[in-house]
């Protein structure tokens, strides 16, 4: 049952593992993992490829369930299937590559297609569609075939399609990987706005650089969280970082460099923008 105290999403020493049939073996995809997620916080989640990050994701919405531990939403089990439903409209979730997640040959269909297989009136619809493809700056399109778009435009359709389902979270799973730089500022942008109107965003990515936008960053390891701060807190686990082959996001190697060459930029510089206007500031 859902309490008021409840976080919005909350994972208790959660371990999964793949089990392949054909080979008797099993994969330790998660381990002991534990992770509160308040609601309308701006979670990030960094860490190398094989860490764990998509299995953590899709333990989230209920599209796996853990091997050991629990995980609730809205203090829902996901291992409940009568769950399922209120979870996954809860939890929208937006992948990397976004052809996979188009399914209508004109964008307004598509954003369509989810609040459609969900029952909402047909009124609703209209005003949820146009609604999302002005939040992702994407309505003037609204009637163009989805792959003569570019791969930032398709991406923002498909977050669209998730915002038209009114989720009160959305997991991103490295949206901009596939993306061109100015796709990449786009879709981060739609991020901070959506989150700026509510919403509970945790998002996957190997950019460090969009990592640091978010409230808090986690740091995977092996299955397991190795960092857990406040992004501007980030500075203290260089050395973790890079054992754990991550590189620093370069505003943070800069505003290094400046500070051992003599300059003076404040410990908890964070973002080209903060960096520059400490540089002016030294001047
Ligand atoms: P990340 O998203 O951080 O790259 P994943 O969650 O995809 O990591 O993978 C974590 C581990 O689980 C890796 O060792 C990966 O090889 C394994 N894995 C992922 N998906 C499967 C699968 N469908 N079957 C078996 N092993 C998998
Ligand atoms: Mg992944």
């Amino acid at each position: 049952m859902e309490n008021q105290k409840d976080p919005l999403i909350r994972i208790k020493d959660v371990t999964y593992e793949y089990v392949k049939e054909e080979e008797q073996t099993r994969i330790r995809a998660l381990e002991s993992v534990s992770l509160d997620v308040e609601k309308g916080s701006f979670i990030s989640i960094t860490g190398k490829n094989g860490s764990g990050k998509s299995t953590l994701a899709k333990n989230i919405n209920g599209l796996l369930v853990p091997t050991m531990g629990s995980i609730t939403v809205k203090g829902l089990d996901t291992r409940e299937d009568e769950n399922i439903w209120e979870i996954r409209h809860t939890v929208g979730m937006v992948f990397q590559n976004p052809d996979n997640q188009i399914v209508s040959s004109i964008v307004e269909d598509d954003v369509a297609f989810g609040p459609e297989n969900m029952g909402v009136p047909t009124d609703e619809i209209r005003q949820r569609v146009d609604d999302a493809l002005k939040a992702v700056g994407m309505y003037e399109h609204r009637a163009k075939a989805p792959h003569l778009l570019s791969g930032g435009q398709k991406q923002r359709i498909a977050i669209a399609g998730v915002v038209a389902m009114k989720p009160e979270c959305i997991v991103f799973d490295e949206p901009t990987a596939l993306l061109d730089p100015k796709g990449r500022r786009d879709v981060m942008e739609i991020i901070h706005s959506l989150h700026e109107e509510g919403i509970t965003v945790l998002l996957i990515t190997h950019f460090m650089e969009e990592a640091v936008q978010a409230d808090r960053m986690i740091v995977m390891d092996e299955g397991k969280i190795a960092i857990d701060k406040p992004p501007r807190e980030i500075f203290d686990e260089q050395e973790k970082l890079e054992e754990l082959d991550l590189a620093m996001p370069v505003s943070i190697e800069l505003a290094s460099g400046l500070r051992k060459a003599g300059i003076n930029i404040p410990k908890d510089v964070i973002g080209t923008e903060e960096l520059v206007d400490s540089i002016c500031r030294y001047r």
